[in-house]
């Protein structure tokens, strides 16, 4: 049964949440499961790196302190710019031969103060959590209950509408994401659009303890904007039964959402300096900022401490790369990509650099599971090449929100994919805090991420 559901799941991988990309799997069956990191590997070097980030600790350490000392840290926030310090600090600390940052702008949206209640037929207090990018406002109104963006139309004018389409449950659970986030992206503004007073959607997870999951949600410039809320998969559960019975369910929401002028904010960059060729990148990323709830433990604290242990594990075995590898903490993935835009502005291909690869880990610290990769037929055999030795199998695709831009510049980009399982049950809640990270999963991850910088920098 499982296994039909896999093969299910990638027959049809759809396009991922920021990647335009489309998925297939190329090398075998189930990718996602049995992907697991090679023990021994073949290759001699690969089995120093490995060995070295299992043992240490490290990264389960710092993220430990990331999450403590800073904690949640979205664009616009004070906390993003001392994560930025602490990252510059954790790049000079890990041996980068050099490490700078690069300035971005980035767009400035805080919550406020928020609520919601259901009025009748009952009351009761609504969990919610406003969505990234949703004005501040008051409204009450029945509610009407929609499953497929297809349906918003003139019915929901005056209404509150409730976006309710459940996150299915096949592994690897980025996939059900995708397909499930669109509603949180763009029934709002589709609802503003026909005049709806307000829209709930019903949090992109499949497991839930009453919590609301946030997001971004987009309304076009100058379009109508309507207060946008997550509501808990519970009362969305029960708000819809209530209204499938023949009963008329009354909300009233309150959102406090406001946007400041554009701050600014930085690319954090540190690099191994290559040997031979100096001027070839291979560039591991991560996303610095979260959203502002919880601590980023695995939105993207995991992906940030993974590529920085990466660099600090081949610097303290002495290995010497041959070509530059260059750690990219981006800022502002989460609601608006400017780091990852800027990057690519400010790297186009030119005599003194030019990018090999670019790798962005980015679905949390679960162990590793197998890679995704988009670029040209002759790129994606290199790519096969260069990962071999770490035993995980290769699908096509795409990497992640921040290195996608670099896809314009023909970059080979991968995506690290993680046991995502428990991923999304916490992902952009009050709950994705250190201690849902299994150290264990983390270091190995870091250990695959690592091999394959080691790997790439030198084929
Ligand atoms: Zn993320």
């Amino acid at each position: 049964m499982i296994v039909s559901v896999l093969l299910l799941a990638l027959g049809s991988f759809p396009v991922w949440a920021h990647d335009s990309t489309a998925s297939l799997p190329v090398d075998g069956p189930n990718p996602a499961v049995v992907g697991r990191l090679a023990d021994p590997s073949p290759d001699p070097d690969v089995q120093r790196i490995i060995e070295a980030a299992k043992a240490s600790g490290n990264d389960f350490l710092m993220l430990r302190e990331l999450c403590d000392s800073i904690g949640a840290r979205l664009a616009g926030s004070e906390a993003l710019e001392r994560s930025v310090e602490w990252a510059e600090k954790k790049l000079i600390e890990a041996g980068a031969d050099k490490v700078w940052l690069e300035s971005v702008n980035v767009p400035h949206w805080e919550r406020g103060v928020e609520s919601a209640q259901m009025l009748t037929p009952r009351e009761q207090e609504l969990n919610i959590l406003g969505l990234g990018g949703t004005p501040a406002g008051v409204v009450e109104g029945d509610v009407i209950v929609l499953d497929s963006l297809d349906d918003v139309d003139d019915r929901v004018a005056d209404k509150v509408v409730l976006f309710n389409r459940p996150m299915g449950e096949s592994i690897p659970t980025v996939v059900e994401y995708g397909a499930a986030v669109s509603f949180r992206v763009r029934g709002p503004a589709k609802a503003a659009e026909f005049g709806a007073l307000a829209a709930m959607v019903r949090s992109v997870t499949t497991r839930s303890l009453a919590s609301p999951h946030t997001g971004v949600t987009r309304f076009p410039e100058g379009g109508p904007t309507i207060p946008a809320v997550a509501v808990s998969t519970e009362a969305a559960d029960s708000m819809a039964r209530i209204v499938e019975d023949g009963s008329s369910v009354r909300v009233r929401i309150q959102t406090g959402g406001e946007w400041f002028e554009d701050a600014q904010s930085h690319n954090v960059i540190g690099e191994l300096r290559g040997i031979k060729k100096p001027r070839e990148i291979v560039l591991i990323g991560a996303h610095l900022d979260s959203w502002d709830v919880g601590q980023g433990a695995h939105d993207d604290g995991a992906g940030v401490v993974q590529v920085i242990e990466s660099l600090r594990i081949i610097r303290a075995l002495g290995l010497k790369p041959k070509r530059t590898i260059r750690v990219v903490l981006f800022t502002n993935e989460e609601n608006g990509l400017a780091g990852g835009k800027d990057y690519a502005a400010r790297h186009p291909p030119r005599r003194s650099e030019r990018h090999v690869a670019a790798m962005e880990s980015d679905l949390g610290g679960g162990a590793p599971r197998f890679w995704s990769a988009g670029g040209t037929p002759e790129q994606l055999e290199w790519f096969r090449t260069a990962a071999a030795p770490l035993g995980m199998p290769v699908v096509e695709g795409g990497g992640g929100a921040d290195i996608r831009p670099l896809a314009d510049q023909g970059v080979l980009r991968i995506g690290f994919r993680p046991d995502d399982a428990g991923y999304f049950d916490i992902h952009h809640t009050a709950a994705d805090t250190l201690d849902k990270i299994d150290p264990q999963a983390l270091a190995e991850s870091t250990a695959a991420i690592a091999a394959l910088a080691w790997r790439m920098a030198n084929q």
